[in-house]
C-alpha cells in the first residue's frame, strides 16, 4: 500500500468515525453538548436543538455560558458552578428543580401540556430538566480537553410529581373536616356535658378514641405541610427574631409532655438574650418545636435533655444544639433520617406511632431560611441535633 493509500484509508476511516459519532450522537435521547476548554460548544446534538429550540448551526463556537439559562421553582435564578468542571476537574449535577430556558417551536406536545403551555408558539418558556457536566480530561497531561454536558428532560417526572403531591394535598384536605368533626363529638361525649351515664370503661374507650384521632389529625396536618412546601406554596417572610424567646416559650408548651415522660429540659441560655436572627418565626418555632419533642419522646426514661447555643461571629451565625440521653440512632439509619417517612426500627419499637415527615419537614424549613441541620448519635447513650440560623446583620 502507498502512502497515499494509507492516508486515504486513514481519512475514510476517520470520516466514518466521524459519521458515526455525529449519527450516535443525534441518536442519544438526552441532550448533549460538547465543548472545546475555553467551554465554546463543538457539538449540539438533536435532542439539544429540541431541547433549547435553537439549531446547532447557531450556538456552534459560542460559549455554552450563555445557552445555559436556569433557574428554580420559585423562579429564582440558578447559576452553574463551571469552575468545579473547568478547575477542579469534576462533575457536576444538577437536579431537582432546575428550569431551562427555552426559546422557539418545540416538537413534543405532551411537554408543553405538562407545563400549561397555551399553544407551540415562538414564546420562550421553562422546561424541567436535570444537568451532568463532566469534564474531558487528556490522561496523559491531566488537563482539560473539554466538557459534555447531559441535559434530560423531567417534564413527566415532574408532572407526575406535581400529580402526586396535589393528590395528597386534596385528600388530606378532604380528610381534616371529617376528622375535626369526630374531634367535636368525642370531645362533647368526653366532658359529658349532658350528664349522660357512661361507665368507666366506655370512658376511657372514648378517650382512646379521641387519642387515636388526634394522631390521625396530626398525620393529617404533617402530610398537608409537606405536599405544601414541596409545591413552593408556603410564604416565609424573614424578619429580625429574637430567639430565645421562642426556644422558651417552645420548652413551656412541651413542658408537661416532658414531665409525663420523666425527661426535664435544662436550657443553657433561659435567662439570657441571643443575638437576633433573621428568620421567618413561625418556621423556626415549628422546627425547635419538633427537635424538643423528639428529644423527649426518643429518651427512653428518667433523663436530662440540654439545649445549649453558640455563637459564630466569623460566619454570621448561630448554633443551637439539642442533646438527648435516649436510645440514639444506629449510623446506618443516620444516614437515611432526613428522608420523608423514614422511621428506624429502635424508634418504632419505642415509640410505635410518629409520620417520619417530622425531620424532613424541618429541613425543608430550615433551608428556606439559609439554616442547616445535622446531628451526632451513638446508639444506646443518646442523639445530638443540631441546627443553624443566619444572624441578622
Ligand atoms: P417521627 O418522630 O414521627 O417518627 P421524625 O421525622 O421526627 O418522625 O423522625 C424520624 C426518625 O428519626 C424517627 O422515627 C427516629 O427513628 C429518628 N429520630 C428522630 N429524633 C430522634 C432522637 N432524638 N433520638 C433518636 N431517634 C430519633
Amino acid at each position: 500500500m502507498t502512502k497515499q493509500e494509507t492516508h486515504n484509508e486513514h481519512s475514510l476511516n476517520s470520516h466514518i468515525m466521524e459519521s458515526e459519532f455525529s449519527t450516535l450522537l443525534s441518536s442519544i435521547g438526552d441532550g448533549v453538548i460538547i465543548t472545546d476548554e475555553q467551554l465554546q460548544i463543538a457539538a449540539f446534538n438533536r435532542m439539544a436543538e429540541e431541547l433549547f429550540g435553537k439549531s446547532a448551526a447557531d450556538v456552534l463556537g459560542t460559549a455554552v455560558q450563555d445557552l445555559l439559562i436556569l433557574h428554580d421553582d420559585q423562579d429564582a435564578e440558578l447559576s452553574f458552578d463551571f469552575a468545579t468542571v473547568t478547575d477542579q476537574l469534576k462533575s457536576v449535577e444538577l437536579n431537582g428543580q432546575v428550569f431551562l430556558l427555552h426559546i422557539g417551536k418545540r416538537s413534543v406536545p405532551d411537554a408543553l401540556a405538562a407545563l400549561n403551555a397555551e399553544s407551540v408558539d415562538d414564546r420562550p418558556f421553562w422546561i424541567p430538566v436535570t444537568i451532568l457536566a463532566s469534564p474531558i480530561i487528556n490522561e496523559d497531561t491531566n488537563t482539560l480537553q473539554g466538557v459534555v454536558f447531559t441535559i434530560r428532560d423531567v417534564s413527566r417526572e415532574y408532572e407526575v410529581n406535581r400529580m402526586k403531591s396535589e393528590f395528597v394535598s386534596i385528600v388530606s384536605h378532604q380528610l381534616r373536616t371529617p376528622l375535626s368533626a369526630i374531634k367535636w363529638f368525642l370531645e362533647t361525649l368526653i366532658e359529658n356535658k349532658q350528664n349522660d351515664p357512661v361507665s368507666e370503661r366506655q370512658q376511657d374507650y372514648l378517650e382512646q378514641a379521641f387519642q387515636s384521632n388526634e394522631r390521625m389529625i396530626s398525620l393529617i396536618n404533617d402530610l398537608l405541610n409537606v405536599s405544601r412546601l414541596e409545591a413552593g406554596k408556603i410564604r416565609n417572610e424573614r424578619e429580625v427574631v429574637e430567639i430565645s424567646g421562642i426556644v422558651a416559650s417552645v420548652v413551656k408548651e412541651v413542658s408537661t409532655f416532658a414531665h409525663a415522660n420523666n425527661v426535664a429540659i435544662e436550657c443553657s441560655f433561659a435567662s439570657e438574650s441571643l443575638p437576633a436572627v433573621f428568620v421567618d418565626p413561625g418556621k423556626v418555632r415549628q422546627v425547635i418545636q419538633n427537635l424538643i419533642s423528639n428529644g423527649v419522646k426518643y429518651s427512653n426514661g428518667k433523663s436530662t435533655l440540654r439545649i445549649d447555643a453558640e455563637v459564630q461571629e466569623e460566619q454570621q451565625r448561630i448554633v443551637f444544639s439539642i442533646a438527648d440521653q435516649g436510645i440514639g440512632i444506629t449510623p446506618e439509619d443516620q444516614a437515611r433520617l432526613f428522608e420523608p417517612f423514614f422511621r428506624a426500627n429502635n424508634a418504632i419499637a419505642t415509640q410505635a406511632e410518629g409520620s417520619g415527615l417530622g425531620l424532613y419537614i424541618c429541613k425543608m424549613l430550615l433551608e428556606m431560611n439559609e439554616g442547616t441541620i445535622w446531628m451526632e448519635s451513638e446508639i444506646g447513650s443518646g442523639t445530638t441535633f443540631y441546627f443553624s440560623l443566619p444572624l441578622s446583620q
